[in-house]
Parts: C-alpha cells; structure tokens; sequence
C-alpha cells in the first residue's frame, strides 16, 4: 500500500476585489484589482495533501459551468484523483465572493450551490472493497451536508480507516455522531471555543478544551494556535508544539490552517504505514500508537512539527492552493 489520504469537502471559487473601502447598501463602487482563486477547505486540503506526493482522492461535486470545469482541471493538475468529484447540472459550481479594503478588512459572501448536492450516497470511498481505493486517512470539515459527512466516517470507522474531523467553520448544534466518529478532532481556537464552551486563553484552559473534547469521543486532538504553532493532546497527557521557524514575511495567513490539515493528515499516512505491522488496518495502528507513550508520541508530535513547516510556508505567499509548499520544497527530513 502506498500512504493514500481522502477528503470529502467542498469547492469554492474565490472572486476577490480589492476596493478602497467597503460599499454601503445601493452603491457602485470601482475596485482596484481582481483575483480567482481555487479554494474551499476540503478542495484546500486536498491540494496540501497531493502537492506533497501523496496518492489524495477527493470527494465533493461541482457544478456543470465554467468555474467546475476549472475545479476539475485543476484537481488533474495538481494530482487529485477525481472519479469521485461529481458534476451536477442546473447549479453554480460553489462561489465565495470576497471584498478587501485597504486595510485588509475582508467580507466575505459563500453561495454553496454545488457543495450542498452532496448527498449521503455520494462517499462510496473510503474504501470501496478495491484495495487500491482505500484510503489511509479520511480528513472531513463543516461544508458540506452533515449526512454525506456522517456516511463517509460511518464508512471509514467500519473499514478501520482513520478519521480527522477539522471541525471548520464553527458551528453550533453538531450532533454528537461527528466526533464519536472522530478519531483525531483538529480545531482552530474559535472553533475549540464553540465546541467546549471553555476559554482558549491560558495553556491550562487549552489543556482543559481538549479534556472536555476527548470526552465526546476522539482519543486524540491537535489544536492549530496561529502563529503560536500547535497542540497535541491524548488522554492526559498534553504538548504546545511551537512553529519552529519564522517566515520570512507573513504575507497572507488564508488558508494556513487546511494547509496545516492537509499536511498533517499526510505525513499521518506516512506514519501509519511505517509503523504498521503485517495486515493492521490503520485505525488500529493508531490506537496501537496512541497507546504506546514513546513511540506514538514521537510519531504524532513529528506530525505536527512537518505540519506547522507547511503551514508556516503557506502564509509566506500570497493566495491560497497556491501558496502551499510542495514536498520538494520542504527542509530535508519531514518525510
Ligand atoms: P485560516 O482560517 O487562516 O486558514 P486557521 O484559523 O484555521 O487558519 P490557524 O490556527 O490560524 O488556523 O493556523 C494554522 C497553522 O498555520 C498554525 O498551526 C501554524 O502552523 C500556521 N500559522 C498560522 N499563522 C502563522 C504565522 N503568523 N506564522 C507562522 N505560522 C503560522
């Protein structure tokens, strides 16, 4: 086998003004400069994911105009399997048209069209009975439908492939099936916030988040903490694993945390195939490793570490997809 990780999650088009200021109700307003960008946090991460070598199928629809045929040449470009990327007529392809103003200020506007088609019967991977489909790794976010969400982690969990739910945007009123079914839980800290209802302000509060978390299921969760890097907690035990290296310039910090998802759900893959012994299927690696205070700790905390560098990378360029590093990019080592 080789490391293989799959995404179920949305695509959006990114149609970015830039204008001197925000318009008010009723105006016309001149912008300045206009981007496109591939984005969408399942789209995101799967493109960290491919960009650092690693087999990625990705899962979601788009619809059948300009902007899907764009997501789905793009995926081919970039290495993504797409078999699993449907196109539905009579729907936009998801949009998120973006206003910038002079100070950066952003507002921001997603019509999900396409996204939202995803249905239940939609994630026939991971796996699908054929040893070349199964995935290692599932990585799942907020933005698409919770049912094809729930079917594709009922899927995963029944097949013994591991499970990362990146809990993102945040949202209120999740049923408590999503991290039941989570083997690893990767919030931001506005997200841990809503999910536990703790503040995120102290490393005692974070280690408390991630004690109220576990408790709804998953034995394992990596928090991203901005700038300051990330955090690993299983069972009581609890880690801040700083960044590591300072970027040159913070030029653009969009999308650093799929970027931290999608390389950490890969060198996850790497991981669990290293350690794997002889027909383990991946899930019971890693509650194998989760229980092994030496050698699983090490491997989860190198995760982490490979996953700031990307992330790190990222907000040293401008844009979102296009900012991640690609493997040969990365210091030596990571892998
Ligand atoms: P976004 O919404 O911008 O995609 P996020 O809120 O989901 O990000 P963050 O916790 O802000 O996620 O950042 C994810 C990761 O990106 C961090 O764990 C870190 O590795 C990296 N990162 C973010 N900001 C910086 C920064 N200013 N300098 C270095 N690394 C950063």
């Amino acid at each position: 086998m080789e490391p293989s990780v799959c995404v179920v999650g949305a695509c959006n088009m990114d149609l970015v003004a830039y204008v001197p200021r925000m318009p008010v109700i009723g105006e016309t307003l001149h912008g300045t400069k206009f981007q496109m960008g591939f984005g969408g946090k399942g789209a995101n991460q799967a493109a960290q994911a491919a960009k650092l070598g690693t087999a990625t199928t990705f899962i979601g629809r788009v619809g059948d105009d300009v902007f899907g045929h764009q997501f789905l040449d793009n995926f081919k470009k970039v290495g993504i399997r797409t078999d699993h990327v449907g196109v539905v007529s009579g729907v936009s392809t998801g949009v998120a048209p973006i206003n910038v103003d002079q100070h950066g200020a952003n507002s921001i506007v997603i019509v999900n069209g396409a996204n939202d088609h995803l249905t239940e019967n939609g994630p026939s991977l991971p796996p699908s009975g054929n040893q070349t489909d199964c995935a290692l790794v599932l990585v799942v976010q907020l933005e698409v439908p919770l049912a094809p969400t729930l079917a594709a982690l009922r899927l995963a969990r029944a097949h013994g492939v591991v499970t990362i739910v990146n809990p993102a945007p945040a949202r209120e009123g999740l049923p408590a099936e999503l991290l039941a079914l989570a083997d690893i839980v990767s919030p931001n800290e506005p997200e841990t916030h809503m999910l536990t209802g703790c503040p995120v302000d102290s490393e005692a509060a974070l280690r408390q988040a991630t004690e109220t978390l576990m408790r709804q299921g998953p034995p394992c969760v990596v928090l991203t903490l901005g700038a300051r890097g990330a955090a690993l907690a299983v069972g009581s035990r609890f880690e801040q694993v700083p960044v590591g290296r300072t970027p040159a310039k913070v030029v653009d910090t969009t999308g650093a945390g799929d970027s931290f998802v999608g390389s950490f759900a890969t060198l996850l893959a790497h991981h669990l195939l290293a350690s794997a012994t002889p027909g383990e299927q991946p899930r019971a690696t890693l509650l194998r490793l989760l229980s092994s205070p030496h050698e699983g700790w090490t491997r989860l905390l190198a995760c982490i570490r490979g996953a700031n560098v990307c992330a790190s990378m990222s907000v040293e360029r401008e844009g979102t997809q296009c900012s991640y590093p690609t493997r040969d990019q990365l210091p030596a080592g990571l892998f």
